[in-house]
């Protein structure tokens, strides 16, 4: 079975926990967090899932170095940098915009973490790899190249598994969770998830709350998924037709732009932090969950519903943000 190529990079399953304090704040909803937060790698995070899929690849086919790209704060490219660590893969990380005098957040642990780090400009979404990848193979390097966020079918299949292993934990509980609200960017995990609720019967919606209102490489989120959802569909057997109209996002919250804080984000961030004691992140996790709870403030989905919020990790980015935090 495709779901079993993987290795083991972090501690599965993820808690998933009732959120008692903050379901009193929000009556008539029951509030559940699945901590991907804590998968263990580096401080954990959803990349690890895609990583488990994508470092199996590219040891089995027998490279040695990957190369992979994002923004200096990428939760991706420090798990990337960790998972490579761990299976002693050289890893080369094209990251936007120029050197900082400061390494922090998740650059510091990037580069602590051993990464050959490659600052691109303007660019963070990819577009250097090619050049860098030629220059490292003309060195003899045999070279794997994880596309933005992880983003491909390889990675997708970590979230597909997820799906499995929250259905587990929902029927060890006998619980129902009609809507699971997450943050969306680079499509990999929303792919992984729908493929996932398409494989193992998942009734609950997907709710995912886009991140970042600018376009990959010019090609749009829902188009991603699209293609990542049609490729996985033939793979795992799965019988549903999807349309890119089928493809969902919630796109009411990215307006300021990626990595742009606001209020809103301060404000769920200490949310959760002060009824619940659980640390969200500023630029992807923070802007999703005040999406969630904007929802249920405005009735969009009906009283009574259990709503579980899918916390994807990215915690060291607080702590390159925190001027903008207090
Ligand atoms: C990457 C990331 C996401 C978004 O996942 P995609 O698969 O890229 O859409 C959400 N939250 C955090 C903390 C992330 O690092």
């Amino acid at each position: 079975m495709i779901l079993d190529n993987k290795i083991s990079l972090g501690f599965f399953p993820t808690p998933l926990q009732l959120m008692g304090r903050l379901s009193e704040k929000y009556p008539g909803f029951t509030i559940y967090l699945k901590r991907d937060d804590n998968t263990g790698l580096a401080s954990g995070g959803n990349k690890t899932r895609k990583l488990e899929y994508l470092i199996h690849e590219a040891l089995s086919q027998n490279f040695d170095t990957i190369i992979t790209a994002g923004a200096q704060q990428s939760n991706h490219c420090r798990q990337t940098a960790a998972a490579c660590a761990a299976t002693g893969l050289g890893c080369h990380l094209i990251l936007g915009g120029s050197e900082p005098e400061k390494y922090d957040g998740n650059l510091l642990l990037s580069f602590l973490l051993g990464a050959n780090i490659h600052f691109s400009g303007e660019n963070r979404k990819g577009e250097g790899i090619s050049l860098l990848r030629t220059e490292l193979e003309n060195k003899g390097k045999r070279v794997y190249t994880i596309p933005y966020g992880g983003s491909n079918l390889t990675g997708a299949l970590g979230f597909v598994n997820a799906v499995g292993e929250l259905m587990n934990q929902m029927t060890t509980l006998d619980l129902k969770v009609d809507y699971i609200f997450f943050a969306s960017s680079s499509g990999g995990t929303q792919a992984g998830l729908t493929l996932g609720k398409e494989l193992f019967g998942l009734s609950s919606e997907l709710m995912p709350v886009t991140i970042d209102k600018s376009e990959t490489q010019g090609v749009t989120l829902e188009e991603i998924v699209f293609k990542i959802f049609t490729e996985g569909k033939e793979v795992l057997d799965i019988k549903k037709e999807y349309q890119l109209k089928d493809i969902k996002l919630i796109k009411d919250y990215d307006g300021p732009g990626y990595g742009v804080i606001t209020q809103n984000e301060i404000f769920a961030l200490r949310e959760l932090a002060t009824t619940e004691g659980i640390i969200l992140d500023p630029v992807y996790t923070a802007r999703a969950f005040y999406g969630m709870l904007d929802y249920l403030k405005k009735g969009r989905i009906p009283t009574g519903s259990t709503v579980l919020f899918w916390h994807t990790g990215g915690l060291p980015a607080n702590f390159h943000y925190a001027d903008q935090l207090r």
